[in-house]
Formats: structure tokens, C-alpha cells, sequence
């Protein structure tokens, strides 16, 4: 079963209050769409693989590396698979370089969020598709959530047109996102079914190992201090599947730095709040959240990641599911919190080599 937005809002008087997440929902939008081409056969390039029986594998191109690495523990060793979206790359305003048109223009199916988060992704799949047809895309977020489950806050604001679009924090939509990967991938690669389907119950399996275990790490923090307070507005998705509430984010919709008078209403409601600490973000390195957690007289841990896979490739911890572990450390912990419910889960991929 698949939460709804169940938020709870802050109860803050002051209006307009940059912490404060607004969050509504909308109704006003058909159902879920997914575009591309019609479902044919895996008409797949020339990508040949690199031992001698030369089986053309299906080319995958993703865009953050969460999802890369979900859609690997899917298609393990049967596609060939590129992320677009370098590490500590801000996925918001990113931009393909010549290099990574052409990777979109090579595959057989571009897996993306979507949701408005990869923008730029999506113009040149569109292009791609009008002289290559056969181009499919896969939008993870937008298959996954209809419109009235579309979280907006502040820095998501309903105006903009595109809601909060960090679905895979809550491991529910992770899995749901595996699912959908691969179903995807046997519609287009039917003679790999069984290796698809094997792949995702083991990893399935993970991911629910990891959703129990953050139920339970989340239970050990005081009930007072199970409040985020971000600067990237990632956990949108997260808090109310994990029982936690998200009272503000510091960062604007424009991903540029809050204004003095919102500065001064975060320190107020830091205070009001009670809060141990506040979240900073390795993409986005910023001296005001310092600023304000002195101001406040809260810690500062700037150290969550909504898209960066802790350690380098190869590493086992190198992952989705390592870096839900690695936040989960970080984020609870501070809080006052404990992470023993999750030290027996291995961060390492899944996906069978044969
Ligand atoms: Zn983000």
C-alpha cells in the first residue's frame, strides 16, 4: 500500500513564513501519462557486448544515480546501462553537454523521475524521438503518483507548475520504481523475463528489509525531535511514510538563497520548534545554514543526500540502499536516535551475474 500526502502542517501563526511547508495537493490533473513510443519489440542498437557471443543488449540511460542504480539491481548485466547526472551535480538545472546527447540518442530507453525534475532530459528525448521513434521513456515519479498525491511546499510552490519531486527518499516508491523498471524492461526484452523478474524479488526483498528498518530507526528518536528542517527539500515523501514531519526548507524554488527576513523567521521558528539540529546538503553547500543554526543555537549536520551515492563506484556501499543507510545515520542520529534496527542490511547490490 502506497501512503498519501498525509502532512501535517506546522502551527505557526506568522504568515508566509519560508519554513513553513505549505503543502496542498491538486485534482485538477488527468491521471498519471506516460509517454513514448509504442511498446515494440526491443529494437535495440548495435551495442555489443564485450565477450565473443556478441548479444545485443538493450541501452539504458538514466538520469540521477538512485535511480541508476535501481534500474542496475533490475537489469543487472542484461542492459547496458549509462547515468547522465554526474555525482554532486545539482539533478534540478542540469544540462546534457554535446557527450550526453548522443548518449540519449544511442538508447533504446531513457528511465528518468520526471515529475519536472529532469527538464532538460526529457527536451532531447523528445527531439531524439521525433527522427527515432523506437526512443522510449520511462518517467518513474509520474507513474508512480497520481496529481492528488503531488506534494507542493515552499520550495516546490503549486504556481511553479511541478511538485516536490523526491519520490524515492521513502522506499516505498523505490520499490514501486524497481517494479516499474521492470516491467518495462520485459515488455521491451522479453527473452531476459526470468533474469528481470529474479533480479527484482531479491531486490525487493532488500528494499523492504530497509523500508522495516527505518520504521524502527525512526521509533528511536524522541517523539519531540522526529522534525526535519532542510535546506534541500527532499523528504517530502519520506517524513509521512517514516512518521516524521517536515517543518520548513531554507531553500527558495529558484534553488537560490532565502532573503534576510526569511532568515530571521527560520531562527523564530527553529526556536519555537525546538529542534536539535538542522539539515544542510553536499550539493548545496551554503554559509547560511550555519548562519542560522548559530542563530538558533541548533546543530548543523550537512551531510544528507537526495542524489549522491556515498563512497566511489565499486564500493558496496556505493549505492541506493547505502545511501538511505548512510542518511539514516546521519539524520537520526543527531536527533537523538539510534540506527541498530538497520546495521545488519547489506548495502551492496543485488542483481544475479548469469
Ligand atoms: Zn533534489
Amino acid at each position: 500500500m502506497f501512503v498519501g500526502s498525509i502532512f501535517i502542517a506546522t502551527n505557526l501563526s506568522v504568515q508566509n513564513v519560508i519554513a513553513r511547508t505549505n503543502i496542498t495537493t491538486r485534482n485538477d490533473i488527468a491521471g498519471t501519462n506516460q509517454s513514448g513510443a509504442a511498446t515494440t519489440a526491443a529494437t535495440s542498437n548495435n551495442t555489443l557486448t564485450s565477450n565473443a557471443t556478441s548479444i545485443e543488449k538493450l541501452n539504458v540511460v538514466t538520469s540521477v544515480s538512485p535511480i541508476t542504480n535501481i534500474v542496475k539491481n533490475v537489469g543487472g548485466e542484461k542492459i547496458t546501462l549509462t547515468g547522465l547526472i554526474p555525482e554532486g551535480v545539482n539533478s534540478h538545472t542540469f544540462e546534457l553537454v554535446p557527450s550526453d546527447v548522443v548518449k540519449v540518442n544511442d538508447a533504446d530507453l531513457v528511465i528518468i523521475d520526471g515529475l519536472g525534475l529532469e527538464v532538460n532530459v526529457k527536451d532531447v528525448v523528445d527531439q531524439t524521438q521525433n527522427t527515432n521513434p523506437d526512443l522510449q521513456i520511462l518517467k518513474l515519479g509520474d507513474n508512480s503518483i497520481t496529481p492528488d498525491q503531488y506534494v507542493f511546499d515552499f520550495s516546490f510552490p503549486e504556481e511553479a507548475g511541478d511538485p516536490n519531486p523526491h519520490l524515492w527518499l521513502n522506499v516505498l516508491y523505490a520499490m514501486k520504481f524497481a517494479n516499474l523498471t521492470r516491467d518495462k524492461l520485459v515488455e521491451m526484452d522479453s527473452t531476459n523475463e526470468d533474469y528481470y523478474t529474479e533480479n527484482t524479488n531479491r531486490y525487493i526483498a532488500k528494499l523492504e528489509q530497509l523500508d522495516e528498518g527505518i520504521m524502527k530507526a525512526v521509533q528511536t528518536v524522541p517523539e519531540e525531535n522526529r522534525k526535519l528542517l532542510t535546506f534541500h527539500d527532499s523528504w517530502a515523501y519520506f517524513a509521512p511514510r517514516y512518521g516524521m514531519v517536515v517543518i520548513g526548507a531554507i531553500q527558495p524554488s529558484d534553488f537560490g538563497q532565502p532573503t534576510p527576513r526569511e532568515v530571521a523567521n527560520l531562527i523564530d521558528q527553529i526556536k519555537a520548534e525546538n529542534v536539535p539540529v538542522i539539515f544542510g546538503s553536499e550539493v548545496f553547500p551554503t554559509e547560511v545554514v550555519d548562519q542560522i543554526a548559530n542563530e538558533a543555537n541548533v546543530r548543523m549536520v550537512g551531510t544528507l543526500s537526495d542524489d549522491d551515492l556515498p563512497g566511489d563506484p565499486g564500493d558496496s556501499q556505493n549505492s541506493y540502499v547505502g545511501m538511505m543507510l548512510e542518511n539514516m545515520k546521519n539524520m537520526l542520529v543527531p536527533l537523538g536516535g539510534n540506527v541498530i534496527a538497520l546495521s545488519n542490511i547489506d548495502p551492496a547490490d543485488t542483481f544475479s551475474s548469469g
